[in-house]
């Protein structure tokens, strides 16, 4: 095999690619980030992170540590769900849970940590071909003194939604691009705009309107109440134009967009968060053409917000592990199409809820009302409520596997753990990114088998008051392998 210059090229230092990055290092494996932005990103975008991704965030002990940037992890009051709200704090261990956390600080937070873990970052530098052949990729990119070139044995992009790494490897990217444009704005509202104690208010020209949506021929203007003179407000409207999402989105052009939507001016003062987007349900073809693969919003795009940074980086943790045994050797045959075929499922899942949310809002017709009540009050039933949110979580995934024991693929439980050596946890024991054999019972068959695998695994016995099973393979993700 000949030398390269690193392990894996990840191109684009967004959640997708730093989280990469640092798993790839976790495991063993020397990549390098190659980003466009000279700088960090300071435009919004998510305004926060919820589903699965918490629990292996949890499971690798930085959870407590985003608590000093964002709030704790807490169950949706009113999660909409297309048209309808979803009550999620009602439910006993709640299965869908998020943070507020701007994206830029997010950004920054995973910045710091992949740093932190050695990762190196070069910034200002924009991927503009890739080429391969049997044992290595060649990028070659433009950076701030000129064309460069870098070798790996891997490459993956991690590069946005206008993936130049999908582009150049010629992978389809079918879906739809929906015609609605949303806007966002949390703004100040001038004394000229009324407001009353149940949080209507009343726009001159247009009169008084109530906390909620607002449907007009021209569009639709929703708002939340307004406190301490501050409004969360959005527009969605039909319009024919493709934006860039790295675009910032203006007051003006909120201004604007409310006024076609209205038919009158709301009256604004500050604006402390605009932001503008448009959805698009798309899955590509393939994740990888021989040593180049995709992750993150390059793969796959959803018609919803709310779960688009749990799938990213919950691929990139599935994809890191497995490219750090192909690298180190020794690994399963296989294993590293299993990241295809699992994600590819994950995003299937994905879709299938977002697509869901779009049947949901977009109609406007009688029929399509009657679909948002029927839904709303099979939603008030705890059942239907806590099935939904954990797909929305991505929490109730089960790997496929052709191992039939009903534990093999899914996320594995917390649970408190008796060893030797004193009390931990299961989300103590996946710190480290180490796949580990869990030996619950003492059966002389386990012991056997797991002396097979000392050199590949960590082998731990413990006792459990809520003992699942009798073993469990527990992967660096936190997916069962396999179970006894
Ligand atoms: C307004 C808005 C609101 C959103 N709200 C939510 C939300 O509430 N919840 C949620 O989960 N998601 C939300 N999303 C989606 C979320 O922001 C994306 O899913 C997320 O940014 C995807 O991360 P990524 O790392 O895959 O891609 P990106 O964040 O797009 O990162 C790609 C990186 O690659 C770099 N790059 C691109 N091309 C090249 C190249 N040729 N060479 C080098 N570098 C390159 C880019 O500069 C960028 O830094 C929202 C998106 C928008 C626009």
């Amino acid at each position: 095999m000949p030398e390269t210059d690193v392990d894996v090229i990840v191109v684009g230092a967004g959640p997708t690619g730093l989280m990469l990055a640092t798993e790839l290092c976790l495991a063993g494996a020397r990549p390098l980030v190659l980003e466009r932005r000279p700088e960090l990103r300071d435009t919004p975008k998510a305004g926060g992170l919820g589903g699965q991704i918490l629990e292996l965030l949890r499971y690798r002990g930085l959870l407590e540590r985003l608590r000093a940037v964002s709030d704790a992890p807490h169950p949706a009051p009113r999660f909409p769900f297309g048209g309808v709200q979803v009550d999620l704090t009602r439910l006993a261990a709640p299965p869908l849970h998020a943070i507020g956390l701007p994206q830029p600080r997010l950004e920054r937070f995973l910045d710091e940590h992949a740093c932190e873990s050695g990762v190196e970052i070069r910034r200002g530098r924009v991927l503009t071909a890739a080429s391969q052949d049997v044992d290595l990729v060649t990028a070659r990119v433009q950076g701030p003194d000129g064309p460069e070139h870098v070798t790996a044995r891997y490459l993956v992009g991690c590069d946005g939604s206008r993936s130049t790494v999908r582009d150049l490897t010629g992978i389809a990217f079918p879906g739809t691009t929906y015609p609605e444009v949303n806007r966002l704005a949390r703004v100040t509202l001038p004394d000229s705009v009324r407001s009353f104690a149940n949080g209507d208010v009343e726009i001159p020209g247009v009169g008084r309107i109530g906390v909620g949506f607002t449907r007009t021929e021209r569009g639709t203007f929703g708002f939340g109440g307004v406190t301490a003179g501050v409004m969360f407000a959005t527009t969605v409207e039909e319009e024919s134009v493709e934006y860039d999402d790295d675009e910032p989105m203006t007051l003006t052009e909120f201004q604007q967009s409310v006024h076609r939507v209205l038919g009158a001016d709301l009256p604004m003062g500050e604006a402390f968060r605009l932001s503008r987007w448009q959805f698009q349900a798309r899955q590509a073809d393939r994740y990888r053409d021989g040593r180049i693969l995709l992750a993150g919003d390059a793969a796959h795009l959803l018609p919803a917000t709310g779960a688009a940074l749990n799938l990213g980086m919950l691929d990139a943790v599935n994809l890191a592990w497995k490219l750090a045994a192909d690298i180190r050797g020794g690994a399963p045959s296989g294993l590293l199409d299993t990241y295809e075929t699992e994600r590819r499922y994950a995003g299937e899942r994905a879709l299938l809820q977002t697509r869901a949310q779009v049947a949901l809002r977009r109609g406007t017709d009688p029929a399509a009302e009657a679909l948002r009540e029927v839904v709303q009050e099979l939603l008030a039933d705890d059942q239907p409520a806590r099935r939904l949110g954990a797909l929305i979580a991505g929490a109730d995934l089960r790997y496929p596997s052709s191992d039939p024991h009903p534990l093999t693929g899914t996320f594995v439980t917390d649970l408190t753990l008796q060893t030797g050596q004193g009390t931990t946890s299961v989300a103590a024991l996946l710190h480290r990114a180490r796949p580990i054999l869990l030996v619950l019972a003492d059966r002389a068959d386990l012991r056997e088998a797991a002396a097979g695998w000392l050199d590949r695994v960590d082998i731990r016995t413990a006792g459990t008051e809520q003992r699942p099973t009798d073993a469990l393979l527990i992967r660096p993700d936190g997916h069962i392998a396999w179970a006894a």
